[in-house]
């Protein structure tokens, strides 16, 4: 082990770890199911689904199965001008499952360009049409979308744009429905959803310059972990046809089944006119995406003028072997009852989850899907996280690791995430673990 560090420390920048006082990463040889193993035999939960992207487990059988039959086939070939199985396969499939009136599926190859195409086919889809106005984007306040610089112009200002802020186009903001964190200081109990004035307010004054809402339904991920109530979703969808401005979707992370549904936006009934989609669309195996439309959005680029193409296509678009993985996981979805197994593991998350509300640190529990999630404050009645807690996600990190779980904090958010396949009693023994861990918390 101490060679492949040795060799990794001398050779590889790893994302988001330059900090001196950063650890050595884990060296991670094999993994099965919801374990990763060390190449020292250590085995260690993914507590976060190796980034979100993992759904039903590590090297499952039918899915090594059907990537191993499709490297036999056809790795790759371009898709400008050609196709191939897999990619045909994998739209007819998806498209059904998809929110109504979503029939496109344009492919790219991880989150970020499928939020950048999004964009992209915004825009152009209004110039198309003659509305050369139509320039802004409306994104909200704690998203996410990506790191690429398109992708990191909608996501809200922080240490990871802070650099680069001279590189990104501008866009408006309007407040989300954080309510454990009110915009308005409002009681979620008795509030009707009053934060949707700030998005109702900017495109009552700039709707006809706005191309698109871009949203994380449901669940903004790593801005926080924010689970939203479903009417400010419906409210969205309102306002975006009331005002004729594009609704974006970004399930990216919330796709496959992740907040419990198969997509989030069917926890308002609603259909967006652009989803953007990856991570588990390849349950983990492959960099894969997909940005889905209507019909109407797509005949606006059909046309003899070549300025109406959507010039916009990476070398490895619809690469055969991810849309073959991704299509040998909707399979699974069926074969398997996915979405009955995240609500065994949700049931499970929220009964274990909610009585750590009565912790000292513990501010907040929010459970939606396959996501536990608790936000750590060091008062409980001004929902301070600063002092302790501004350190405390590194040092929790660690502590779990010693537990043998990989759960990484975002900041005073601590969230668990695992893999669909977790039993109930290995979901059981992590959250005995994350209990004891957050209880004795001054002692890290
Ligand atoms: N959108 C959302 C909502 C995400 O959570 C992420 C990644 N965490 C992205 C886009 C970017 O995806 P990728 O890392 O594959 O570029």
């Amino acid at each position: 082990m101490q060679d492949l560090l040795k060799r990794d420390k001398t050779y590889l920048w790893h994302p988001y770890t330059q900090m001196l006082t950063a650890p050595a990463p884990l060296p991670i040889v094999k993994a099965k199911g919801v374990y990763l193993y060390t190449e020292d035999g250590r085995e260690i939960l993914d507590g976060i689904s190796s980034w979100w992207v993992n759904i039903h487990g590590h090297s499952h059988p039918k899915l090594n199965e059907a990537l191993a039959n499709q490297a036999n086939k056809l790795e790759h070939v371009l898709f400008a001008g050609c196709t191939h199985p897999p990619a045909v396969e994998l739209a007819e499939k998806l498209i059904p499952l998809l929110p109504k009136g979503i029939s496109r599926v344009f492919y790219s190859d991880n989150g970020s360009t499928a939020v950048e195409v999004a964009l992209k086919m915004a825009l152009q889809y209004w110039q198309n049409q003659g509305q050369h106005n139509r320039k802004l984007f409306i994104a909200l306040h704690y998203a996410y979308h990506g790191d690429t610089v398109g992708s990191m112009s909608p996501s809200e200002e922080s240490v990871f744009t802070a650099s680069f802020q001279s590189l990104l186009f501008p866009v408006i903001r309007a407040d989300a429905p954080y309510c454990y964190r009110c915009p308005l200081g409002l009681d979620p109990k008795t509030c009707k959803i009053d934060c949707l004035s700030s998005l109702a307010n900017l495109l009552e004054t700039k709707a006809k310059e706005v191309a698109g809402v871009l949203i994380e339904p449901m669940l903004q991920g790593a801005g926080g972990m924010i689970v939203w109530p479903k009417e400010f979703l419906e409210g969205v969808r309102k306002l975006c046809d009331k005002y004729n401005v594009l609704m974006i979707a970004d399930e990216v992370f919330t796709g496959f089944g992740r907040t419990g549904k198969m997509f989030a936006c069917e926890h308002a009934d609603i259909s967006p006119d652009i989803i953007c989609l990856s991570k588990g669309l390849t349950a983990g195996y492959l960099p894969l995406a997909i940005t889905a439309t209507k019909e109407s959005i797509y005949q606006a680029f059909l046309s003899e003028d070549r300025r109406k193409t959507f010039f916009h296509g990476h070398s490895y678009t619809a690469n055969p072997l991810g849309c073959a993985v991704a299509i040998a996981s909707l399979e699974i979805f069926q074969t398997e009852n996915v979405l009955e197994k995240i609500a065994v593991l949700e049931n499970i998350l929220v009964n274990r989850l909610n009585p750590l509300k009565n912790l000292p640190f513990v501010g907040e529990v929010r459970v939606i899907g396959g996501v536990g999630i608790l936000e750590l404050v060091t008062n409980k009645e001004n929902r301070d996280t600063g002092g302790y807690l501004s350190t405390i996600g590194p040092k929790l990190a660690a502590k779990f690791l010693t537990e043998g779980l990989l759960i990484r904090p975002l900041g005073n958010i601590v969230y668990f995430m695992p893999p669909y396949v977790i039993t109930p009693e290995q979901t059981n023994l992590a959250l005995d673990k994350i209990a004891k861990i957050i209880t004795d918390l001054e002692k890290i």
